[in-house]
C-alpha cells in the first residue's frame, strides 16, 4: 500500500463517517474503520475531515482578453489549484474564426502537459461554426474527451457571440453526441445600448459597468437559453448564474423536468454590487458583473434547496495596471476575477459557519461537477476512483493574503476574508502535491481527463 489516511472524518455527498482511506498506485482500494493494513506512508487524519480533492470546471488560464492575457499561467493557475484544494481544473479554450476544436485544444494540452500541477480538462468555447465543419468535428472531440461546449450569447463585438441559430444547431449536435453546451448568458444589445448612453453621460466608474449589466440584462439571455433548450429537448448547463430572475426560469425548467444545470460562483454568493463603489471597484470587475442582494439571497437559497448543481470560479484574474486601464472608462476594465485558490475553503467555511452540510459542499464542488461532466474517475471518495484527496482542519483560522495565495497575480478580491477551517494537505492520485501551506507538487504532474459522453 502506497498511502494510508488513519482516522478521519470521510465525507462524502451523501453521509459522513469515520474511517481509514487506503490508496495504492494512484486509486482508492479500501475504505472502513482500522483497516487491518500497511503502508509506506501513514497519515494520521484524527480529528480532520477527509474529502474529495474539488473540480473547478470553469477557469480561464493563460487567456488572451481585454487587449491582454489572463494572469495565471497554465503552471501557476494549477499550483494555485492544487493548494486550494482542487485537483481538476477544467480551461475554457476560445476557438476563433477558422480555428478546429482539436487543432486549438491539443495546442493547449501542449502548454499543460509539461506545466499542469494538478489533473486537466477542457471545455471548448464555439465561436464559428466554420460553415458547419465544427458540426462535424464535434463527434471526434467527443471521441476525445471533450464532451461539453460553450457559447458566449454575449461579446458580439468581441466576435465571440454566437446567434440564436446557431446556438440551437449547437444544442441539436450535441444532444445527438451525448454532450452538453454550456452557456454564458448576457444581453449585448442591451449592455451596448447602455453603456452608449453612460459614456455619453460622462459616467465612467466601476459602478457603471454594473449598471451597464444589471439584472434584466442577464436574466433576457438565461430566459432565452433555457427556451431554446427546453424547447429543443436538449440539456444544457448555465454557466455563472449571478440572477434571480434567470435563476427562477432555470428552477421552473427543473421542477418541469427538463435537464438544465446551473453554476454559480463564490463571487456572487459573497459579494453584491455595492463593490462597485468602492475606490477599487475596478477590481471585481466580471462578467456578469456581481448582483444585488435579493440576488445574492436567491442564490444561496437555492443552493440549499438544491436548485444549484455546481460551484465554480470563473478564475480570470488580472494585474493591478491591467485593472487600471479602466481607471477612468469602465469599458477598458479587463473582465475577471481570482478565485482558484479560494473556492473550497470558501464553500467549507460556509458548512463551518452551520450555512450549508459539508456533504452538500461535497456535493457541489466534486460530486456534481465530475458526474454532469464525464469525469468518471474523480469526484468521490470511493473504491476504485482517483486518490484525488483533501485533509481539512475545521479548526484552523486562515487570512487570505494575496501573499498567502500560489497565483501569479498582485492582488485579489478575497484579500482580508477570514475563514474559520482550511485544507491543510491535498493529495493528486496519492500524491502530496500541497502541505500547510506549501505546493510540494512536481510541474507537469497533471494529467489529461479524458471525459466519457453520457448515455444517450
Ligand atoms: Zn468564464
Amino acid at each position: 500500500m502506497d498511502l494510508l489516511i488513519k482516522n478521519g472524518t470521510v465525507v462524502t455527498a451523501k453521509e459522513s463517517f469515520v474511517a481509514d482511506v487506503a490508496v495504492d498506485a494512484g486509486k482508492i482500494v479500501a475504505i472502513g474503520k482500522d483497516l487491518p493494513m500497511e503502508a509506506n506512508q501513514v497519515v494520521d487524519a484524527t480529528g480532520k475531515l477527509v474529502l474529495p480533492g474539488a473540480l473547478d470546471v470553469h477557469t480561464h488560464l493563460a487567456m488572451p482578453f481585454g487587449g491582454t492575457v489572463s494572469a495565471d499561467s497554465y503552471l501557476s493557475g494549477t499550483r494555485a489549484a492544487a493548494c486550494g484544494g482542487v485537483t481538476t481544473v477544467f480551461d475554457y479554450p476560445v476557438q476563433h474564426k477558422g480555428e478546429t476544436i482539436l487543432g486549438l485544444v491539443n495546442s493547449k494540452k501542449a502548454i499543460l502537459e509539461k506545466e499542469a500541477c494538478v489533473d486537466y480538462a477542457f471545455h471548448c468555447c464555439i465561436t464559428d461554426l466554420n460553415e458547419g465543419t465544427i458540426l462535424e468535428e464535434m463527434e471526434k472531440a467527443v471521441e476525445e474527451g471533450i464532451t461539453s461546449f460553450k457559447c458566449f450569447l454575449v461579446y458580439k463585438k468581441e466576435n465571440m457571440m454566437v446567434d440564436d441559430g446557431t446556438l440551437a444547431r449547437l444544442l441539436l449536435r450535441a444532444k445527438e453526441l451525448g454532450a452538453m453546451i454550456n452557456v454564458h448568458a448576457e444581453n449585448p444589445d442591451l449592455i451596448d445600448l447602455n453603456i452608449e448612453k453612460f459614456l455619453a453621460e460622462g459616467k465612467t466608474s466601476a459602478w457603471y459597468h454594473y449598471l451597464s449589466r444589471p439584472e434584466f440584462v442577464e436574466a433576457e439571455a438565461d430566459k432565452r437559453a433555457v427556451h431554446w433548450a427546453t424547447h429543443l429537448d436538449a440539456p444544457i448547463y448555465l454557466v455563472h448564474m449571478a440572477d434571480k430572475e434567470g435563476l427562477e426560469a432555470c428552477i421552473d425548467a427543473k421542477k418541469a423536468g427538463h435537464e438544465v444545470y446551473v453554476e454559480t460562483c463564490p463571487q456572487y454568493l459573497e459579494f453584491t454590487c455595492d463593490v462597485y463603489k468602492r475606490e477599487d471597484g475596478r477590481n471585481f470587475v466580471c462578467s456578469p458583473p456581481m448582483k444585488g442582494q435579493e440576488s445574492q439571497d436567491a442564490l444561496w437559497e437555492a443552493l440549499k434547496a438544491g436548485f444549484i448543481d455546481t460551484i465554480a470560479t470563473d478564475h480570470c484574474p488580472f494585474q493591478s495596471f491591467e485593472k487600471d486601464w479602466g481607471k477612468d472608462n469602465f469599458t477598458k476594465i479587463p473582465n475577471g476575477c481570482a478565485g482558484i485558490e479560494n473556492m473550497y475553503p470558501y464553500m467549507l467555511d460556509a458548512a463551518n459557519a452551520g450555512k450549508i452540510s459539508f456533504e452538500r459542499v461535497v456535493e457541489l464542488c466534486s460530486t456534481n461537477p465530475a458526474r454532469i461532466f464525464g469525469c468518471t474517475e474523480k469526484g468521490s471518495l470511493a473504491i476504485g476512483k482517483d486518490a484525488d484527496i483533501v485533509i481539512y482542519d475545521k479548526d484552523k483560522d486562515f487570512t487570505i493574503h494575496v501573499e498567502n495565495m500560489h497565483s501569479d497575480y498582485d492582488h485579489t478580491i478575497w484579500e482580508g476574508k477570514q475563514l474559520h477551517g482550511y485544507p491543510v494537505q491535498t493529495y493528486l492520485r496519492g500524491n502530496l502535491v500541497y502541505d500547510n501551506g506549501e505546493f510540494v507538487g512536481e510541474v507537469g504532474a497533471g494529467k489529461y481527463v479524458k471525459r466519457v459522453r453520457k448515455a444517450n
